[in-house]
Parts: structure tokens; sequence; C-alpha cells
């Protein structure tokens, strides 16, 4: 009998984890890149004996896949994917290629902002008591994971390019922690498309799988009540008594499932920000959920230290504290780390524009930001939209300038806060390289 034909396209952690993995199950593997693979990959594949090719995809070896693993980041749009669909195969996303090889419980958390902090945080919680993995674009793939560590649950990570291309995937608890314009380049410019994206978290879910959301999220709440999903709905919110889910009552955190109820002060929290009550809660119900001790919950939210980028608390110079929120790649994040100021800010912003609205900054920005350091190449939207609204509004293009001038400009009790609300391809490699260049510059002052 001939092997199944597996082609992955792109070489990068879950495309080698895919290829491991489906090298392990059987098929014949073939790994093509369009641009470089790292050489930590391209070892993993010679060592392995699994053919690739990279600067490069050669179609004949390509068209004859019986199925396709194709990394979230290459666009439907790209010539070699219509060809590939036009031909009939079936072009899958590494979460749907390694769940079929587990029976482990998942954890699917999706959502514009959120996902890795509430994930993080998720694991974190469980992980004392349960055997627990922890994946999607965080750490090794998810599809590495399968094949190497077996674990009984896994708490992954899902973008919405994961699950354009699932087909059965289905976790048994997902989690949807909002959803605000992003990416809509990849979605024909229009929001609905991105929407329902995102709603394929439950696209699979049957009546004893769970839906975990955010009640005070319009988008949300109005797609569930326009297009019910069968999931049983476990709703968080801020604003409103939930009977079953969670709920802020007054500094607690309220969570009840089937009449059992955890309560937790917010008091507590070492993260900061309305948000990541949000994120605790989400990731709290989950625990609840999979019977981890109340005790356990309480103690890991208070010792959980956050992630790296988000909103990271640096240093504390001359009384004033420097924060890295470089993963504030959108309005809605950098929305959040204005809210959660409780100190004048001098605000360190910019990048590359996903087409932006401002508006819902105005009012934090009047009543908490004393300057603005406007850091990209293109910075004349942020000068016209801001320059009103600040006495100091300045522009530079080095990171470490940038530093200096906030650490002119902020005196003693200010925050200085880097949260661009911009993507960093113009400056920098990724948002990574721009944190720890501010990190960097801040350590150097
Ligand atoms: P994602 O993985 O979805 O990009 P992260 O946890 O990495 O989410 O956070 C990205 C940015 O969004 C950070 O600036 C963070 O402070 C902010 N953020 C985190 N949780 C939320 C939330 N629930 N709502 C809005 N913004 C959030």
């Amino acid at each position: 009998m001939t092997k199944s034909r597996l082609v992955v396209l792109g070489g990068g952690e879950s495309g080698v984890g895919t290829a491991l993995l489906g090298k392990a199950k059987g098929y014949d593997v073939f790994v093509s890149d369009k641009g470089k693979i790292k050489e930590k990959y391209k070892a993993v594949l010679i060592n392995n004996e699994i053919d690739w090719e990279d600067e490069n995809h050669t179609v004949s070896k390509i068209l004859n896949a019986d199925v396709v693993m194709k990394s979230p980041g290459i666009p439907d749009k790209v010539d070699l994917v219509k060809q590939i669909r036009k031909a009939g195969i079936t072009v899958v996303s590494e979460i749907e290629f390694a769940s079929k090889y587990t029976d482990a419980t998942i954890v699917g958390i999706t959502g514009s902002n959120g996902k890795t902090t509430t994930a993080t945080l998720t694991h974190y919680l469980l992980k004392d008591e349960l055997n627990v993995g922890l994946a999607g674009n965080i750490g090794d793939s998810f599809a590495k994971q399968v094949l190497e560590d077996d674990f009984e649950n896994y708490v992954l990570e899902i973008s919405s390019f994961q699950l354009d291309d699932i087909i059965d995937f289905k976790p048994h608890i997902a989690v949807l922690t909002n959803i605000t314009p992003d990416h809509l380049d990849r979605y024909d410019y229009k929001f609905e498309n991105y929407i329902e994206s995102k709603f394929r978290i439950a696209m699979n879910q049957t009546k004893v799988d769970y839906l975990i959301y955010d009640a005070d999220d319009e988008v949300i709440v109005n797609h569930l009540k326009n297009n019910p999903v069968q999931s049983i709905l476990l709703p968080f919110s801020l604003e409103k008594t939930i009977e079953n889910g969670a709920y802020l009552d007054k500094e607690n955190i309220k969570i009840t499932i089937n009449n059992n109820q955890i309560i937790m002060p917010t008091s507590n929290l070492t993260l900061e920000g309305k948000h990541n009550v949000k994120n605790a809660m989400a990731a709290s119900t989950v625990a609840h959920l999979l019977k981890i001790r109340k005790q356990t919950i309480r103690e890991s939210l208070e010792s959980f230290q956050g992630v790296e980028h988000r909103l990271e608390q640096v240093l504390k110079i001359n009384k004033v504290q420097y924060i890295n929120d470089s993963k504030a790649t959108n309005v809605n994040a950098t929305y959040y780390a204005l809210e959660s100021m409780g100190a004048p800010t001098v605000w360190i912003v910019g990048g590359v524009d996903k087409g932006n609205n401002y508006q819902e900054l105005f009012s934090f920005v009047n009543e908490k930001v004393k300057a603005i350091i406007c850091l990209g190449v293109d910075n004349e939207k942020l000068l016209s939209t801001f320059g009103n609204m600040v006495d100091v509004i300045v522009e530079t293009q080095f990171m470490s300038e940038a530093v200096k001038i906030a650490y002119k400009l902020a005196e003693t009790g200010d925050n200085v806060l880097l949260s661009p609300a911009c993507a960093s391809f113009d400056l920098f490699e990724n948002y990574e390289d721009r944190g720890r260049q501010f990190k960097d510059a801040v350590r150097n002052l």
C-alpha cells in the first residue's frame, strides 16, 4: 500500500511539529517553505530524514498531496493555496491535524486580545493538579507535544487563522475572550468574516461541551443571539450578575457552575487592569470546571506573575515606573493599558498603523497622558490626532532615544508606558524585539 502524502507548507514551529507527527503516523512527508527555514528546524528535518525545501515551492511535489497542512501565516489568496484547493486537496491547520492523534481534554482559547495571557494563566491554574500541556503560539508546537509528551489535557492558544482550517477540531472547553477588529486584511476587510472565524471555536461543540465568553462584549453577545450554538454557555461579566458563569460582585469574583460557587477577592490578583480581571475570570472558570481545588485556584491567582511584554512592570527609577506593553499591537489592547494607569503617564506609541481609530482612547489620553512619544517611521497620524490633546508630543525612530526622552519628561510618581497600538515591523523585527529593546534601554538609564 502506498503511504498517504502529507505536504506541510511553512517550516516553522507548527510546520516542523506537524511533519514529525505525520512521519511518526506513517505519512510520506514533504515540507516546503517559500522563505528561509531556520537552521534549528532544518536540523530537525534532516535528523528525522524528512524531505524539505526552502526559498521555493516545487508545485509538482505539492499538488500530489493527500492532505496539506498550511501554516497559519500563509493567506488563502496566495496562488499556490488556490491551486491546492482547486485540485480538491484537503487543507488543514496544525490543530486539526494533531488533535486527531490525541484523546486529551482540550481547552481552546481564542479572541482578539488576551489569548496568551489567558492560556498561560489557565495552564498555571491547572498544572499542579492535572497532567497538562500548554501549546498554540506558545512554546513547543501542539503537534510535537502530542507526539512526544502525550499529555492528558492541553490548553491551546488558538488564532483565527488556525480556526479557518479546522474540520472536526472540537475543544471540550472553549474560551472566547473578546472580538474587536483585527487582521481584517485576511478577511476581505469584512468584520463579519472575522467574527465568524472566531466562532469556529464552538462549531463542532455539542451539548456536553462548554463555551466561556465575555458577556460584556456586544459583538459576541449579538452574534450568539443570531447564531445559537449547541454548547453549554458560561458567560463572564464585570457589569452584570451571572447565575451560571462568572461575575464581579464588588471586589470579588464569583464563579458558579451547577450551584457550586467559588469566591475570590480581586485584591489578591497580581495582574493589573480590568482586562486581566476578565482573563482571570475566564481562566478560573476553566479551572473550576475541571475540578481544581478552590484553594489551589486562589493561591495560583495570587502567585501568577503575568507574561512578558503584556503590561510587564520593568523597573522603577527615581520613583517612575516603566511598563512594557509591547504586545499591544492594536487600539483595544492599548485601551486597557491606559485604563489601568493609576498615575500621570508618558506614553510611547506608534509603529505600523493597521487602520487604527484612536477615538476610544481620547478620554484616557485627556485624563492621564502628560506626554506622547511617537515611535514609528511614519508618525503623521499620531501627531495630527493627539497634537492638541497633550502639552508635549515628540517623535523619534530610536527606542533608546524614546526612553531617554521619557526619562527626562517623567516626574516622581509617574509611569512610562510603552503600549504602541501598532505593529512593530517598521522599526523592529517583531513585538518581542521591540519590548526587549525597551527593557534594555530602561536598564541602561
Ligand atoms: P493575544 O495572545 O490575544 O495577542 P495577549 O495576552 O498576548 O493576547 O495580550 C495582548 C495585548 O492585549 C497586551 O497588550 C495585553 O495587555 C492586552 N490584553 C490582555 N488581555 C486582554 C483583554 N482581555 N482585553 C483586551 N486587551 C487585553
